[in-house]
């Protein structure tokens, strides 16, 4: 009898099947990943929910794990050997066009699983697909040929590592995209792990104020933020954030406003225009969720001569520098990685996301 893999499958809303798959032949140019960690985001709680397309999925798209594995050639090809421990983007990349030679494998057409279904993108491809593991919420994970590796830096924890995504969007979105750098002003709307990473980028970037609001739910996380480096924290529901910017900014306003909020429609984008300063600032925006913006002030953009930038998830190099920044203890990524759950409970780990505000990063771990 071959060897089993236990998988986490969602078949339908809010439905998990635990489904035992066979152990993947690995091919010479492939490799397996025992996974020990997967990071559980926003993105999960909303596809868990409304799922983006019908029949079983493994999901799980922010994985950690050791190459359990190697062909021959994938070692020679990848500098990796049995046993490493490694960060896999869930971009799985064509290799060949202009956005992956360019390490930007979240533009490449064969990672957009929406209008490229033949793509391959861990925790979004359907389970039916052989060799099936191509999610993080199971014990194994097929690794093909082109799936994008990180070495996670030696001394850093599997769990730690477990926050690389997030903190790689918010070097990404506040740093790359967003230009954060010495001396700027950055208003973080939503308190949550990915907010919390732009505030980590942010100040190591060297902003010289840090503005994160949140609501009445995000207490404990708001404060996480004050430790991790905001100078400002808004309760919106308890004082009018556009006020409170502009007095700890003597009504001049931010240059950076980056919306970390999730399902707040289009309040964010409207309060980040406002706080802008008076012209050139940086407005970051999420989109997916907001298809449609009646009255959307677009003469303001003009007005204000604000850059509008979409998010959209990381590159190689964002990624490189996570793990490094993750690996350094300026600052206690400990008050991050709040929860931790078994693969028999990954039903409750994605609805723990974004339910109580005492949960910020939340680690499916398969084997504990
Ligand atoms: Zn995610
Ligand atoms: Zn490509």
């Amino acid at each position: 009898m071959s060897e089993k893999v236990n998988a986490a499958v969602r078949i339908a809303p809010q439905t998990t099947e635990f489904r035992e798959y066979d152990m993947p032949e690995i091919e010479d140019d492939a490799a397996l990943l025992k996974v020990e960690v997967a990071g559980i985001c926003g993105t999960d709680v909303k596809f868990y929910s409304k799922p983006p397309f019908e029949g079983p999925c493994i999901m799980g798209h922010e994985n950690i794990g050791y190459i359990a594995k190697a062909g021959k050639t994938f070692q020679k090809r990848r500098g990796l050997k049995e046993g490493d421990l490694v960060f896999a983007e869930h971009y799985v990349g064509c290799m060949d066009c202009e956005f992956c030679h360019a390490g930007e494998y979240r533009l490449c057409m064969f990672t957009d699983w929406r209008k490229f279904p033949e793509g391959l993108r861990f925790g979004y491809t359907l389970a039916e697909r052989a060799p099936h593991l191509f999610g993080g919420f199971a014990e194994y994970m097929y690794l093909p040929w082109n799936s994008i590796l990180h070495k996670v830096p030696d001394g850093l924890s599997p769990e730690l590592a477990g926050v690389v995504t997030p903190m790689a969007n918010g070097i990404q979105w506040a740093l790359f995209d967003c230009g954060v750098g010495y001396d700027s002003r950055v208003l973080i709307q939503g308190p949550g792990q990915q907010g919390l990473c732009n505030t980590i980028a942010s100040k190591q970037a060297g902003a010289s104020l840090i503005v994160v609001t949140g609501t009445s739910k995000d207490v404990k996380r708001l404060n996480v933020a004050k430790n991790l480096g905001a100078d400002v924290v808004i309760n919106v529901e308890e004082e009018d954030p556009l006020e409170k910017i502009m007095e700890v900014t003597s009504g001049e306003g931010m240059d950076v406003a980056l919306d970390c909020t999730a399902g707040a429609g289009t309040i964010p984008v409207l309060l980040g225009i406002e706080a802008l300063k008076r012209k050139g600032g940086t407005l970051q925006i999420q989109g997916e969720d907001v298809p449609d913006f009646p009255n959307f002030p677009l003469g303001k953009i003009g007005n204000k001569y604000i850059t509008v930038k979409a998010a959209r998830g990381h590159n190689f190099l964002s990624c490189e520098l996570a793990l490094k920044q993750l690996n350094s203890d300026r600052f206690d990524i400990g008050q991050i990685t709040t929860h931790k759950f078994g693969l028999k409970d990954t039903h409750s780990a994605i609805n723990a996301v974004g339910g109580s505000g005492e949960v910020i990063h939340v680690s499916l771990m398969p084997w504990s």
